[in-house]
């Protein structure tokens, strides 16, 4: 990729700044409709927002209960066409709102109904009202002491990460380039101060590159107004950070296949608790924050709200030594939608779409269930800007790489879709690939390989993050298996010892903050395959 990048003279039609779901979901577009792409992350490929969602792709209840009707539906639109487009990641989950009053059976009951509605043919499956015995069936782990029944609808449940990936790889398949660790520092303009090509450091090689484009998209999520004042110093803000986190616990605290919806906790907020990779999810808070950060701190108000929370409505109540991981992400809301000079078209209620006088296309808000139609939206403006060749948008049909009708048939790799066969075929080249990483964690050693040599993988972090999702199941397990990970990634990588020894070391450092304990430092390195 960084050949390509050194080897194009021509501009590229379109270089997109960021790797994160909107990112992504640009490039998918763009290189569908034939247009010329390239995208550069700063970090690792969805280290920023887009690895720390609730992984629920959803058409929002609660924006419902406000009455934003047309985000709700252009969202469920969305949700069905993912479903339709990689079931291999995104599959129906029936989520219950447990009734504790009277009033909220009749309630969220035709509250869901009209959910139902609005999602027309895209809809997941039908809602209704639970009897008390039903409730408890799908719930057999809820609160019973003044349970009275509940509501069931559903909405769709992901992977982030691994969508983001087959997103980007799905942009490869159609000739996008696409490079991670490169982060663009400055741009190139013309005599009129409009920008024509952007700077690029990359970081392993410490080389930089300097590339022409058409049109140059900022898609930085939290990041955005930086990049902005790149290219305009006194732009002003468009993006106000609200912080979130998860708690991940056992399964044992959530049995069965439900997920529990609570719409409106003591305090007004939303509470989750989801089935996900075989653990329990808990989140999310929406706290509003000053400064953000590719790793920020979870507020100790917020672990004490979900944590207490869940206990209301949980029969085993979780304390803090139940806390598998707990991972926390900022997102990224649209503060002021004119954004300063320049010209902005507010889309939809749900995202922003903003050219600066230098002709910076920055596009912000959304949710990750959206980052389809938000590319659509931004190719098109793209489209326009650059003059580039008209094409219509495709990605309403197109199947995401990995699609595979049947994934369940796939067993443990069924995430991976058809590219579980290629993981097979690494797990048949050793038997060392083919053994789990860990008793607590569903991961084989083949998948940290097939990472290195097909997913750019290039950093503890990258493998055990988001390539699998190792930190989030269980961060001391993953802390466990460090050492045995960065021997195998070094092997592939053609790494020294002293490389494993630091990536051991920032991996355990990073793992510390997804804990609510210490977490024990890893055993020393065993390098005899090297
Ligand atoms: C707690 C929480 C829960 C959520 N749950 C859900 C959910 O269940 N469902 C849903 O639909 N949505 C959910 N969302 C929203 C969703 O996650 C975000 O809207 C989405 O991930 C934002 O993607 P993005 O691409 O805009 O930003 P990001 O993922 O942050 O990507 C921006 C990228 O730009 C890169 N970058 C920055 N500067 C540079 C530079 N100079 N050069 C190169 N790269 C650069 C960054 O490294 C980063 O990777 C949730 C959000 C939060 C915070």
């Amino acid at each position: 990729m960084l050949a390509r990048i050194a080897a194009r003279a021509e501009p590229w039609d379109i270089v997109v700044i960021g790797g994160g779901a909107v990112g992504a979901g640009i490039a998918v577009d763009a290189s569908a409709r034939d247009l010329a792409v390239l995208l550069v992350e700063r970090e690792d490929f969805g280290k920023g927002t887009s690895s720390r969602s609730t992984k629920l792709v959803h058409g929002g209840v609660r924006y419902l209960e406000q009455g934003n009707i047309s985000l709700v539906m252009e969202a469920l639109k969305e949700r069905g066409l993912l479903l339709r487009n990689a079931p291999h990641i995104v599959h129906d989950l029936p989520f219950v709102v447990p009734n504790y009053s009277w009033w909220e059976a009749p309630f969220y009951g035709i509250g869901m109904k009209v959910y139902d509605l609005l999602a027309g043919k895209y809809n997941f499956g039908k809602s209704r009202i639970l009897s008390l015995a039903e409730t408890l069936e799908r719930l057999p782990t809820i609160q019973r002491e003044g349970l009275r029944g509940g509501v069931l609808y559903h909405d769709g449940q992901f992977d982030d990460t691994r969508l983001l990936i087959h997103l980007l790889a799905t942009a490869a398949d159609h000739g996008a380039t696409l490079v991670n660790y490169t982060e663009a520092v400055d741009f190139v303009r013309d005599a009129g101060g409009f920008i024509t090509g952007v700077v690029l450091a990359e970081r392993e090689a410490q080389r930089t590159y300097t590339v022409r484009a058409k049109v140059v998209v900022n898609a930085t999520g939290i990041f955005t107004d930086e990049t902005r004042r790149l290219a305009e110093p006194g732009a002003q803000a468009m993006v106000t950070p609200s912080q979130g986190i998860h708690l991940v616990l056992d399964r044992a605290f959530l049995r069965g296949d439900n997920a529990i919806m609570v719409p409106r906790t003591s305090d007004g907020r939303v509470l989750f608790a989801i089935p996900w990779h075989d653990r329990t999810l808990v989140g999310t808070t929406d706290t509003s924050i000053e400064r953000h950060s590719y790793e920020p701190l979870p507020l100790e108000e917020e672990i004490e709200f979900v944590l207490e929370t869940a206990r209301e409505y949980l029969s085993r109540p979780p304390t803090r030594a139940d806390v598998l991981s707990i991972y926390v992400g900022i997102r990224p809301l649209v503060s002021v939608p004119g954004g300063g000079e320049g010209k902005t078209a507010a889309l939809s209620r749900g995202h922003t779409i903003h050219v600066d006088n230098s002709g910076l296309v920055s596009i912000v808000g959304g949710k990750w269930t959206t980052y389809r139609r938000m590319a659509e939206d931004c190719v098109d403006h793209a489209i326009t800007l650059g003059a580039l060749a008209e094409t219509p948008c495709v990605t309403a049909d197109l199947k995401i790489h990995g699609y595979h009708p049947d994934a369940a048939s796939l067993g443990a790799l069924g995430v991976y879709g058809s590219d579980a066969e290629g993981i097979r075929a690494i797990a048949r080249e050793r038997a060392e690939f083919a053994a789990l990483l860990h008793p607590d964690l569903p991961y084989i050693a083949a998948e940290i390989v097939w990472s290195v040599r097909h997913e750019m993988s290039r950093t503890l972090d990258d493998a055990l993050a988001r390539r699998t999702r190792a930190l989030l199941l269980n961060a001391r397990a993953s802390v466990a298996i460090a050492p045995h990970v960065a021997a195998l990634m070094a092997a592939e990588l053609g790494r020294d010892a002293a490389w494993i020894a630091r990536e051991v070391a920032t991996f355990t450092a990073l793992a510390q903050q997804y804990t609510l304990g210490p977490c024990e430092t890893a055993a020393p390195v065993d390098n005899a395959d090297l």
